[in-house]
């Protein structure tokens, strides 16, 4: 299967949030009604986070200006990176990559620890407390390995999302960043072309990244002490085993002896082994 990367245009994106609506039908997300999704924030992003139930949203960062608000979209979820944090920091191998690049949980192996959820340097898993499981997208790959275009993309009006190959997705987020450039927004910039070894989501940020509300440079977090404790479990198993065996080589000539009981006295004696 080819490598293949889901792009998002942010300048073509309306935030009607089809895509939001498509990712929870497709993939049977419940969507609960809550008075905090009513309650004003200045903002009109809805719903405010990611859940356990909601792998995709359109995240809105206004700016106002003295002439009316630039508005900057942003899709928030899964990058699916090729240094997946998350799948580094697993402890059971619940992760894992698909061969398109897609990135997994694995529901029946997910011990609901949480360590993905604080590796990933983009907030994007979200543990599910009365099932202890972690969810997220997964590309959705009964989709996409069907040939089908993950539901979210196939439900764009504007083809801000568009799936396929990822060498082709990243050659049209290169002409349409020459484009914008053109158009006169200096600071659009292609991101997920080699953040963490390449992201199989790549973004058109036609005002730039920090617009967007994007980490430049993004870092790995707890994977690296995950990373730095798997050694360290390594060398603790060695020395309890060379502990025993020390136990055992100082104990060899050790006799125990034996004990009795009078209970008329009540004494205990040992008598010694010859
Ligand atoms: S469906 Fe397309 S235009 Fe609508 S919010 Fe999603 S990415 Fe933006
Ligand atoms: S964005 Fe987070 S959850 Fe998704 S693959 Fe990367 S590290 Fe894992
Ligand atoms: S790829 Fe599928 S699971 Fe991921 S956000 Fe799109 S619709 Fe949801």
């Amino acid at each position: 299967m080819a490598e293949t990367a889901i792009m998002y245009d942010s300048s073509k994106c309306t935030a009607c949030k089809g895509c939001q609506v498509a990712c929870k039908q497709w993939n049977q997300l419940p969507s609960p009604l809550s008075s905090e999704l009513f309650e004003y924030t200045e903002s009109f992003q809805a719903p405010r986070d990611l859940g356990s139930n909601t792998w995709l949203i359109i995240n809105f960062s206004e700016e106002d200006k003295e002439i009316g608000i630039d508005w900057n979209f942003m899709r928030n979820s899964c990058f699916h990176c090729t240094d997946a944090a998350c799948e580094m920091a697993c402890p059971v191998g619940a992760i894992s990559h698909k061969d398109n690049g897609a990135v997994v949980i694995d529901q029946d192996k997910c011990i609901g620890c949480r360590y993905c959820v604080a590796s990933c340097p983009f907030d994007v898993p979200r543990w599910d407390e009365a099932k202890n499981k972690t969810f997220k997208c997964w590309q959705c790959f009964d989709r996409t390995s069907a040939g089908r275009a993950p539901a979210c993309v196939s439900t764009c009006p504007t083809d801000a999302l568009q799936f396929g190959d990822r060498a082709e997705m990243l050659g049209l987020a290169r002409e349409r960043v020459s484009e914008l450039k053109a158009a006169g927004f200096d600071k659009a910039e292609i991101y997920g072309e080699d953040e963490l070894g390449g992201l199989h989501t790549i973004v058109v940020a036609h005002r730039g990244l920090e617009a967007h509300g994007l980490i430049r440079d993004p870092k790995i977090g707890l994977t690296d002490f995950w990373q730095f404790l798997k050694p360290l479990g390594a060398i603790g198993a060695g020395a309890t085993v060379l502990g025993l065996g020390f136990s055992y080589f100082m104990a060899r000539d050790y006799d125990r002896g034996e004990y009795s009981y009078d209970e008329a006295t009540d004494t205990v004696s040992v008598k010694e082994v010859e």
